[in-house]
């Protein structure tokens, strides 16, 4: 115990020296230095066992120490460990085939190794689409408030959240965004849902933009690190059909609703809708390996294949589709299927939901108790009436309590206006369901902590 303790210590030393972590500064207190990771559970450098509530960054899906995709990615990179899709090879091939089981057939894959990087593909490809099909002035691009799409210049132009982008403006151009479907906030209770006030806005912005420069919408199913904003049923739908009206094309961002956090291969399944590009990262290799891809409709791919220096898609990257990610990508697929953890997500995450709502129904601070799937988001307020946010120093006693009880969960929204207010839960997708109970129960706890 002493060793570990002291080995504990030196790391956390050498790390505040040398690694830049992403986010806050680094702070001792509430880092743990993982050192194992086993179904739901990650234990520390000092022994100490935590239950991730938050599969890593939403993306451990079929939970840690799967040696089924170890050895997937073990036996390709003795195969052949590394071979540009300038080419091609035979894991990439079969990982296109196999997410197009999923897709009914309907689309050519570009790999790529992040979901940062599956979004700024998607938006060269819409550009250069609408350029095919000689329509030269498509270009802007629109996205949600407070929806999340990566960290690059386009991506993080896209992304609706000004906090993350102060001090880093000018990014990308051309980059547009509408108010998201707020449903504890908004109206919600119309019976047609291009009544809705985001769908109108949508409408509103493509037709004040003017339609003919309007390349494409890209959203989430389901805003997730904006604070998980479950939309009215029929918003996406809706959506679409504003976007065929103005003729530019929907992107879907699955990056974290894919790969049964919803219930579904893909969370657009829940809405019936048709996407005609879909991006992915994370829950593709259940975050064991980076890869991601961008699902493009082949009528849209059939644009690029004209004889001209510049018909084809000038976009290459070194490292994406690399046969070991692919690989186990493919194995993490047949994971999925086989362990039946899409209808496990959605009958799970009823569970969850019903049992929040019940125990946290007269929380004066808890405004809103929501989710689809294992994606639950609990939103914290000073009062019910006013739904103003609750302050971040509450909130953030909840993550640490927690913690400190041995779950990890997350917290998220917008910093902009307080809204960095909602709880978030997304657990792997094959958690235990006693291991499910004591994280409603440690988080329940620790919101009545709130009000002793
Ligand atoms: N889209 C969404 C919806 C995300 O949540 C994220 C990452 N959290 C990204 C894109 C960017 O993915 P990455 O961090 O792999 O670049």
């Amino acid at each position: 115990m002493t060793n570990k303790r002291h080995s504990e210590e030196t790391l956390l030393s050498q790390d505040e020296k040398y690694v830049w972590h992403s986010m806050r500064p680094f702070s001792p207190n509430s880092t743990i230095v993982a050192s194992k990771a086993n179904g739901s559970w990650v234990t520390d450098a000092n022994g100490s066992r935590y239950l991730d509530a938050m599969a890593g960054l939403w993306c451990v899906n079929v939970g840690y120490g799967r040696k089924e995709l170890a050895e997937a990615a073990y036996h390709q990179l003795l195969e052949m460990p590394y071979f540009p899709l300038t080419q091609t090879h035979e894991p990439a091939i079969k990982l296109a085939e196999k997410l197009n089981e999923w897709l009914n057939d309907e689309y050519v894959i570009f790999f790529s190794n992040s979901g940062s990087e599956a979004n700024e593909t998607s938006f060269k490809i819409a550009r250069q689409y609408h350029e095919q099909k000689g329509e030269h002035h498509r270009f802007k691009i629109i996205s949600r408030y407070r929806g999340y799409h990566g960290n690059t210049t386009g991506s993080l132009a896209a992304t609706g959240q000004a906090q993350r982008k102060y001090k880093y403006e000018p990014l990308a151009h051309g980059f547009i965004h509408v108010s998201p479907p707020d449903s504890y906030r908004d109206d919600i209770h119309v019976s047609d849902p291009s009544e809705l006030s985001s769908v109108k806005e949508v409408d509103r912005v493509m037709t004040w933009e003017l339609s003919e420069t309007i390349a494409a919408m890209i959203m989430e199913p389901i805003i997730s690190g904006g604070g998980i904003l479950v939309p009215h049923d029929g918003y996406m739908q809706a959506v679409k059909d504003v976007c065929e009206k103005h003729g530019a094309l929907l992107i879907v961002d699955e990056v974290i609703c894919g790969f049964g956090r919803l219930g579904k291969p893909f969370g657009f399944m829940n809405y019936g809708v048709k996407p005609d590009i879909i991006t992915m990262a994370k829950g593709i290799t259940s975050g064991y390996l980076p890869l991601a891809a961008t699902a493009v409709r082949k009528e849209i791919y059939e644009a690029f294949k004209g004889e001209g220096e510049y018909d084809y898609l000038r976009h290459i990257n070194t490292f994406g589709g690399s046969p070991a990610a692919c690989a186990l990508a493919l194995k993490n697929l047949e994971l999925m299927e086989k362990e039946n953890l899409f209808d496990r997500s959605r009958d799970l995450g009823d569970r969850v939901l019903n049992k929040l709502t019940t125990l946290l129904q007269n929380h004066p601070y808890v405004g809103d108790v929501r989710g689809k799937g294992l994606l639950i988001g609990i939103e914290l307020v000073k009062d019910q009436a006013s739904k103003e946010p609750l302050e971040p120093s509450l909130v953030n006693q909840v993550v640490v309590h927690c913690k400190d009880k041995g779950v990890l969960i997350g917290k998220n929204g917008a910093t902009v206006a307080g809204f960095n207010n909602v709880l978030a839960l997304s657990p792997p997708l094959n958690i235990e369901v006693e291991d499910l109970d004591f994280v409603v129960h440690t988080l329940v706890d620790s919101l009545n902590n709130l009000v002793k």
